[in-house]
């Protein structure tokens, strides 16, 4: 029987996940299946038991169940802990439960894929939720000149940076403190999802400067139009999605799968 792993989140019929894993199984000649389940929102836990039960081997969680999966976990990577939230589960031999979140190196992968220089940058991270806390660890030990966290609720955004401080030069406030210019700066917020975008001044980017969002989808997000109309470079999230998979498939397989076809072929996806 091939070895079982799935996506949990709730709600869960557009994953994408299914696809990416099945695409790096071929790739690599692995054989397991990947599946995507609806979790009952009031009971997490139970949906991983039974999985494990049903022969699980691992699994990746996503909205609403990252917190949760944190706390069901026997043991869990530095990274995780970090973020306090887990988008990977892995079933150990001895039966326990080990915790890792994949998304951080994934966006960095993904710069580093784009060709997007860290090291000595001058960062801006917009937002301070989730999927920021997840980030800041593998950014910051990229060795960027400063990373500057700027939230709609700013004490969010001062918490995030003293969380961190102790990784590097980081500092935090509202969207009305921000002052340009950065070579990079990344929305971490969900405003893309509503079409919003936050309030930013219009001198924001460097020369040569890159914006990156961490939605995607067929068309470019209103950060990203508005980030090129001012002659950043865009990238979206896409690439982060592929990568953080490819880093839970090593995490699983101990292989890691080729990124690039598997890119190309969920952007034609997206444009069919
Ligand atoms: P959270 O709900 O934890 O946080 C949302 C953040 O967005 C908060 O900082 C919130 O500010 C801010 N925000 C919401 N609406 C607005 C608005 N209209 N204007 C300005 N700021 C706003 O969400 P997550 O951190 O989990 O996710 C954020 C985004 O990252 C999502 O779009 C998600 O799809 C994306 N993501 C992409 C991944 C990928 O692989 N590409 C992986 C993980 C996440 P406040 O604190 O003031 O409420």
């Amino acid at each position: 029987m091939n070895d079982r792993y799935c996506v949990f989140g709730n709600p869960i019929a557009h994953s994408k996940s299914p696809m990416i894993h099945a695409a790096f199984a071929e790739q690599t000649g692995e054989a397991m299946e990947y599946t995507a389940i609806e979790a009952p929102l009031n009971d997490f836990a139970g949906a991983w038991e039974r999985f494990v039960a049903e022969g699980g081997r691992g699994a990746n969680v996503t909205v609403p169940f990252k917190e949760e999966a944190f706390r069901l976990c026997d043991t869990l990577s530095r990274r995780a802990r970090r973020a306090g939230a887990v988008n990977t589960l892995l079933l150990g031999k001895n039966g326990l439960t080990y915790g890792d979140t994949t998304d951080g190196v994934g966006l960095v992968r993904d710069l580093q894929y784009h060709e997007v220089g860290l090291g000595g940058a001058r960062i801006l991270v917009l937002g301070a939720g989730g999927a920021v806390r997840g980030i800041l660890e593998p950014l910051l030990a990229m060795q960027p000149s400063s990373v500057h966290v700027a939230n709609r609720t700013a004490s969010k955004a001062l918490a995030l940076a003293e969380d961190f401080a102790d990784l590097g030069p980081i500092d935090g406030g509202g969207f009305d403190a921000v002052a340009g210019p950065f070579d990079l700066v990344i929305n971490g917020t969900s405003a893309s999802l509503s079409g919003e975008l936050p309030p930013l001044p219009d001198d924001l980017f460097s020369r040569g400067a890159c914006a990156y969002d961490m939605m995607y989808g067929a068309e470019p997000t209103v950060f990203l139009h508005w980030a090129e109309g001012r002659g950043a470079r865009g990238i979206d999230g896409l690439g982060m999605l592929v990568e953080q998979a490819a880093e839970s498939f090593f995490l699983w397989r101990n292989r890691r799968p080729e990124t690039g076809s598997v890119r190309a072929a969920l952007r034609n996806l997206l444009l069919e």
